[in-house]
């Protein structure tokens, strides 16, 4: 789904893709670790229903107290930090109105990668 040109678009790339940065191939490895996403909310197309809240794994997200123009609450990203991009919240999500995005996994020389 494209996002609408008003909101930041993701960053290209799909699920567990890496790249080199400076075109090696044999000395470089994907960093391990836990993902790391981004999560992006369309404020007006919610109608808070609250499932994003509710079934983001990592509770990231809470509602606010605030009212969008329909008038209903929307969800406000409170732990960014925490969001892997796995997208349950998009999925969940009735309005399209909410979607999360892993990003690249990072690379670094084999050496000193633990
Ligand atoms: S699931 Fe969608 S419609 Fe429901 S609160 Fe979250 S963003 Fe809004
Ligand atoms: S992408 Fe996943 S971790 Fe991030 S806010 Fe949505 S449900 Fe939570």
């Amino acid at each position: 789904m494209d996002a609408p040109p008003d909101y930041p678009q993701p960053p290209i790339g799909g699920d567990r893709e890496w790249v080199m940065a400076d075109g090696a191939s044999d000395d470089r490895k994907p960093v391990k670790g836990p993902a790391k996403g981004d999560v992006y909310v369309l404020r007006e197309r919610c109608k808070g229903c609250g499932f994003c809240v509710e079934f983001c794994p990592t509770h990231v997200l809470e509602m606010s107290h605030d009212y969008n123009p329909k008038g209903y609450h929307y969800p406000l990203v409170s732990k960014p930090e925490a969001c892997n991009g796995c997208d349950l919240c998009g999925m969940f999500c009735p309005d399209f109105a909410i979607y999360g995005v892993r990003r690249r996994a990072a690379c670094k020389p084999i050496a000193s990668a633990s």
